[in-house]
């Protein structure tokens, strides 16, 4: 019989990518993941986000840490690191090769798909196993020390199993309206290994949530439209066997939140590609007080006079109210 949601403990998370401080956005999507968790009894789990090095900042890592207990966030366990689980996704990669393909397509190419990809490479392209002894049976295979191609998950594989395919791609939001997001115009086939030869985010972060049980992604707004890829891959690699042995199995597919994100006036998402402000731990109530405000939970005067973390954290659990976060996927937020 199949696990439901129901029967299993909650487990939630936090996933930052190390590419620099938290700012307040982070703060936000912390602060939230962090009092949905509490409030249900769960866990609250902290995932380093750091398969892309080209994009880490020196240092990130450990002041992303401290920067949440110094906002009184304390995780459970010990922190993962995705950089210490390469083989993991290697092995999984390999077993879905039968389902994948290269592309060998340019970026200027890409560029006018507008992100959605038209299944070029598979129409016109190998399997990636002819492309892969192709390539060794060549003189020039030892000048290619990484294929320049990238690896992608064909879309199609549950096409003749309608209601399975509607069930990933259609799913209540625990914050925005029912979401419907078809694969085929949201992203069409997309990719698990990168040309640079990295992991791509979508592969790390769906076998990740498998392994670490993660019942409840509660996370930006921003990542709302790559669910539907994440819960596709989620049911592919719960229902192979082969690959099963490798990652957790029978993980039902995990209940979604996504908070609003917090904006510049120009509607463009903090981020720390934008330069948004590194949060400053020495107002780290003031802080948490502003996010509390954002995900329109008002701290009361009682609490906010008091200037103690415990205890407004502790208010905050007590009284999380799904209900009152705010529909939009994106607010502009005072820096
Ligand atoms: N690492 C991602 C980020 O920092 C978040 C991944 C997720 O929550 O699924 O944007
Ligand atoms: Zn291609």
């Amino acid at each position: 019989m199949h696990k439901t949601q129901i029967d299993l403990p909650y487990i939630g998370r936090f996933a930052p990518s190390p590419s620099g401080p938290l700012h307040f956005g982070s703060l936000v999507t912390a602060l939230a993941s962090y009092l949905d968790a509490k409030h249900h009894h769960g866990q609250w789990l902290v995932r380093m986000e750091d398969i892309d090095p080209p994009r880490e900042i020196d240092g990130a890592q450990k002041i992303i840490l401290n920067s949440l207990l110094a906002h009184g966030l304390q995780w459970d366990g010990d922190v993962m690191r995705q950089s210490e689980r390469l083989t993991t996704y290697q092995r999984v990669l390999e077993q879905l090769a039968p389902y994948c393909y290269s592309c060998f397509c340019n970026r200027q190419r890409l560029n006018t798909l507008n992100g959605i990809y038209d299944g070029h490479c598979l129409h016109h392209g190998k399997t990636e196993k002819e492309q892969t002894d192709k390539r060794n049976a060549t003189k020039e295979s030892k000048y290619l020390l990484t294929p320049k191609s990238s690896t992608r998950l064909r879309t199609d594989i549950f096409d003749n199993k309608k209601e399975q395919i509607t069930s990933i791609e259609t799913f209540n939001d625990l914050f925005q309206q029912q979401q419907k997001q078809p694969l085929q115009t949201h992203s069409g086939d997309f990719v698990l290994r990168r040309k640079d030869g990295l992991f791509a985010y979508q592969l790390a972060v769906t076998i990740d949530d498998i392994d670490q049980g993660i019942t409840h992604i509660i996370r930006g707004a921003d990542l709302l439209s790559t669910t539907s890829r994440q819960r596709y891959l989620w049911t592919i690699l719960q229902s192979e066997p082969s690959i099963s042995d490798n990652i957790n199995n029978h993980r039902p597919l995990p209940e979604y939140g996504h908070i609003p994100v917090a904006s510049t006036p120009t509607g463009q998402k903090l981020s720390k590609q934008n330069k948004a402000a590194a949060l400053d731990n020495t107002s780290a109530f003031e802080n948490l007080c502003r996010a509390f405000t954002f995900l329109h939970h008002p701290v009361p005067n009682h609490i906010s006079s008091k200037a103690d973390i415990q205890l407004l954290l502790a208010w905050g659990i007590q009284n999380w109210d799904r209900a009152k976060i705010p529909k939009e996927t994106s607010i502009i937020a005072e820096q």
